[in-house]
């Protein structure tokens, strides 16, 4: 039995993360209803919106779901009294010591998983009792760790470092990703960009056609002065690059990004000025689909590249 699906009562081991802007209940509906686990992604919510994505969640869906909170959000207590009013039943934390709130959500019978982009903070979430961790490798979008390590090399390392189930991150965002992700130590994935371009996703529609024709070379990794974070070249992007150029201090990059400029790409689909936070994978994604067909596109191309592994030749 796999210990994500029994951890999570889920019959797919397939996360959908909890991503700023994109994550809302709509989303994370849908993928519960297919059989994976949805997240809402909190860390661009205030506790009000928090409440009411929560209400529209459980309406919407009877099994399993998530919240993802990032613990540097400015309002995080307020995010968890929420979470324990509402009796989330599985909660992932991020960007933050997973010591400062894991023991109080396992009293409350509550699943916690925290993300991680190393062995180190593998360790240090297994000691401070949570019941799994994600491993994101240097592939994935958005904020990222300041190891960049691939998810290729990280999910062994990381396997071996910790006892408590290992969910692969970072460049998945098909069934045969998913397969290398298990063959490599995984017992589930979490899937981001891949579900980004989906009609349930709560980001901006020019965001998602943005996304659907990134090309090979069209991400990268910005601003490792601030939070490292994976963006889509646009002309903010080019306006970092040109400060790096002149030879920006800290203080310059910070007041270069100001504030929001998540929100203004991916919410309010600013493509010049906002950040665009995607995935490496995003060059692979070619259409804006249900998120119900992506957990059955990526379950069947599991299996059926599971099945050829095995029929074709591959035993020396
Ligand atoms: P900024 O500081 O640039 O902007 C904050 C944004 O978050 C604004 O757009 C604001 O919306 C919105 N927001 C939602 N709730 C709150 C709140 N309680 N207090 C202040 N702002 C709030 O942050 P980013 O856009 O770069 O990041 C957004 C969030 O992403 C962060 O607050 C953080 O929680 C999370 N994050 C996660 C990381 C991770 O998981 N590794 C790393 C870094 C950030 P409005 O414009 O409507 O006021």
């Amino acid at each position: 039995m796999n210990r994500i699906n029994t951890l999570f009562g889920i019959q797919y081991p397939l996360v959908q993360a909890g991503m700023i802007w994109c994550s809302g209940w709509e989303l994370a509906s849908a993928v519960s209803n297919a059989g994976g686990l949805g997240l809402i992604g909190a860390g661009s919510m205030y506790p009000d919106i928090l409440r009411q994505q929560l209400q529209k969640c459980r309406e919407a869906t009877d099994k399993p779901f998530g919240v993802n909170i990032p613990l540097l959000y400015p309002e995080v207590e307020k995010l968890m009294e929420l979470v324990l009013e509402f009796r989330v039943p599985i909660v992932f934390t991020s960007a933050g010591n997973p010591k400062t709130w894991t023991p109080k959500l396992k009293d409350a019978g509550i699943r916690v998983v925290h993300v991680v982009s190393s062995s180190t903070f593998a360790r240090k979430a297994e000691e401070a009792g949570c019941d799994a961790v994600v491993a994101e490798g240097f592939e994935a979008g958005g904020h990222n760790g300041r190891e960049e390590t691939t998810t290729m090399c990280l999910i062994p390392l990381v396997s071996r470092a910790v006892g408590i189930p290992v969910i692969a991150a970072g460049g998945i965002g098909s069934g045969r990703a998913m397969l290398a992700a298990m063959v490599l130590g995984a017992e589930g994935v979490q899937v981001g960009s891949r579900f980004v371009a989906t009609e349930e996703s709560s980001a901006h529609q020019a965001f998602k056609k943005q996304v659907i024709q990134a090309k090979e070379g069209d991400t990268l990794l910005t601003l490792k002065e601030l939070t490292p974070v994976r963006l889509l070249r646009n002309p903010f992007f080019d306006e970092v690059m040109e400060a790096y150029r002149r030879g920006a201090d800290r203080e310059e990059l910070a007041a270069l990004l100001g504030r929001g400029r998540a929100k203004k790409g991916m919410f309010e689909g600013d493509l010049e000025s906002g950040e665009l936070e995607i995935g490496q994978v995003s060059a692979g994604i070619r259409d804006i689909i249900p998120a119900a067909e992506v957990v059955r596109q990526m379950l069947a191309e599991f299996r059926s590249a599971k099945a050829s592994l095995d029929e074709s030749g591959f035993s020396f």
